[in-house]
Parts: C-alpha cells; structure tokens; sequence
C-alpha cells in the first residue's frame, strides 16, 4: 500500500515583508502617472496562506523549517556582481533594481528577503529529499523565475527554483531535473541559466510575447552544448483549459517521459487565471487542479513523485487564493470541499481548438525530437 505522507509548505512570514514600494506601471515613471502599490504586493500571497488556514487545510501540511540561501547557493545560479550589487542597494535603504523592463522593488534589507525566498525553495528540496513529505511548496515572494544569472527582472531577485535544481544536482547527485513552468509569462531567466546545460530540460509554457518582450519562442530550444534542453510552448492570448490539457497531454507530458528527470520544479503561477490583470488566460481553480494532477502523475512515474513548486506570479488577490487552494488539495490529496465562487470549470473541450491554438501545440509537439533521451 502507497505510504501517505503529506505536502510540506515552506512559508516563511518575513517573506511577505517585502517592500515592493509604489509602482508606475510598466514604463519609467512619468509625472502623469499616479503611483499605485505594486502588483506584486502581499495580498494574493497572504490571502493565499489565510485561506489554506480557514480551509483547515495548512495544518494537514507539513511545516517546513526556512533558514536563508547561503552565499554558496546563490551564487550556483547568480554572478558575483549580481550577488553583490543586491546586496549593496539592500544595505543603502532599497530601490529598483531592473536593468530594463520596468521595475523590480528590493525594500531596504530586502536581500535577507530574498535569500530567504531562495531558502525557502531549498527546504522543500531537503524535505522532499529525505522523504519527509511526497511533495512541497515554497509560498515566498519574491518570485523568481525572470531572474537571470545577472540581473533581477519582472518582481524576481534571485531564481529561487534554479537555485532549488541547483542544489539537488550538487547535494544530491542528481542527474537530470526538469522544470514545467505554468506562469503565464515566460520563464526566460530560468531557461536563461540552464541554456548550456544538458542536465536541465526548461519547459515554458506562457502567453506568446507577453513578458519579457520577445522571449519565449518555439525557436529557443537550447544553446549548442544542450540543444533540446529547452522547450517553449508559447500560447495565443485567450487561451483555455482545453489548449493547456492539449499542450499537457501532447507536448509536456511525452518531454518530461522521454528525459526522464529525477526531480520536477513547477515555477508556479496563477496569473493564467482568467481574472489576472497581467495575463489574457482563461484557466480556473478546476484547471490548475488537472494540471497539478498531471504532473504529480507523471513524477510518480518518472521519479518516485519527486515535486516541489516555487510560487511565482499570479495577480488577482480575488481568485488566486482559490486556484492556490486547488493545487494544494490535489498535491496533498485532501479535499476541504470549499468551492470556488468564482467559478472551477474550464472549457476543456480540446476537441474544439482554434485553428492558430492547434498550430503551435503542433509546431511545438515537432519539437519533442530535439529532447534528449534521459
Ligand atoms: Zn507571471
């Protein structure tokens, strides 16, 4: 008989501490433009936690232990610059630290923040490692899957699941790990870090150029030491549960079997909810609860259900608690019965894809030759 053991949940209270500060939309600020609270600000992340609370469901999780990311850790993903130049901005009271594309917020100590982000994304890999719990979720901000080696970028500081890979590979001697990443925009500084590197396939699938502008094509399949390390699933705006059940079923799902990793990181975000005001999705609670299902599934095939998900973006403070509490019931198994009143059901019809849906699930599923075989 199947041992259960549960979920474990890294949350770590000071990681809602961070100070995103006013924001000024996307461009640089102009005198015309009202200052307004980030959309990565605390609210979807700690009416997460609350509701996972009042669902009676967080202390059916296992509470996993944060301490910060050390130097070492960070520094297997970021450059020493980049490591340096966060810190200093954190010590000298905080401000923007993107190099382009807008804003990313770092509040004064805001590195501990982040290292503890990072952290955080780390002790599900030791919990899981150690077989304490099936699976884990690291629910931190900042996020991090558009940080790159070298800069920070889109609200992400450090690449709290690259450094999470990173350190399996090393302290475990892991071989292959994958990443499936579901965050509407597209996982460009994970794919970024990993682009040489044969060990780590980097699975995207994201609302074509979206964020970061012109990132994330079909094209982008790896750099010449790792050529199919790297898999982009960029769907049309509009998209359904349907087209994500097609590309699961069709693209992701054959990848992740033919490469066989040891460890699968889902970069998790909720902005392809259909309330997100980041994205132009239509996915609801009952569609990320299938995709988390899928993947459960095939990590139980593939690598004894080795799982961990770093919680990344997802921007409607109304509906991203419940599409949270959905991969939380599917990854532990226990269902608190709560519904979501902002509707479950997707359209799953995927039967009935749009001609231009269909073309990129086909140009992408001709793409699966170029995975190596694990
Ligand atoms: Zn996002």
């Amino acid at each position: 008989m199947e041992e259960l053991l549960p979920t474990g949940l890294a949350w770590e209270e000071r990681t809602m501490w961070h100070d995103t500060g006013w924001y000024f939309g996307p461009k640089d600020v102009s005198e015309w433009v009202e200052p307004i609270v980030s959309p990565e600000n605390v609210d979807c992340k700690r009416r997460i936690k609350n509701l996972l609370d009042v669902a009676g469901l967080t202390e059916m999780l296992r509470s996993l232990e944060v301490e910060p990311a050390s130097d070492k850790d960070l520094l297997a993903v970021h450059s020493e610059n980049h490591l340096q130049y966060i810190k200093d901005v954190s010590s000298k009271g905080g401000g923007n630290v993107a190099k382009q594309f807008g804003t990313t917020s770092l509040g004064e100590n805001g590195f501990q923040i982040a290292a503890l982000a990072a952290g955080a994304a780390i002790s599900c890999v030791k919990a899981v490692m150690s077989g304490t719990v099936n699976n884990a979720y690291a629910l931190v901000r900042p996020p991090g899957h558009h940080a790159d080696a070298d800069q920070s970028m889109g609200f992400c500081i450090f690449n709290n699941a690259a450094i999470a890979a990173s350190f399996a590979l090393r302290d475990y001697e892991l071989e292959r790990v994958a990443f499936v990443d579901w965050d509407v925009h597209h996982g460009n500084g994970t794919q970024s870090i990993f682009w040489n590197n044969d060990r780590v396939l980097t699975i995207s699938i994201h609302q074509d150029n979206c964020f970061p502008p012109n990132s994330g094509s079909l094209s982008e399949v790896g750099g010449k030491k790792a050529l199919g390390s790297c898999l982009n699933i960029p769907l049309p705006p509009g998209s359904n549960e349907g087209v994500y059940l097609a590309a699961f079923e069709r693209v992701i799902l054959p990848a992740l079997k033919i490469f066989k990793p040891d460890f699968i990181f889902v970069p998790c975000g909720f902005d392809a909810g259909f309330h997100d005001p980041l994205g132009r999705m239509m996915l609801r609670s009952g569609s990320f609860r299938k995709l988390t299902n899928m993947i459960k599934e095939v990590a139980k095939d593939l690598c004894e259900g080795r799982l961990v998900m770093t919680h990344e973006g997802g921007y409607s403070p109304h509906s991203v608690p419940f599409h949270a509490l959905a991969v939380f019931e599917e990854l532990s198994g226990i269902d608190t019965n709560i519904i979501d009143p902002y509707g479950d059901k997707g359209n799953s019809e995927i039967s009935k894809l749009l001609n231009h849906e269909e073309d990129v699930i086909s140009a992408a599923e001709n793409l699966l030759s170029y995975v190596t075989e694990g």
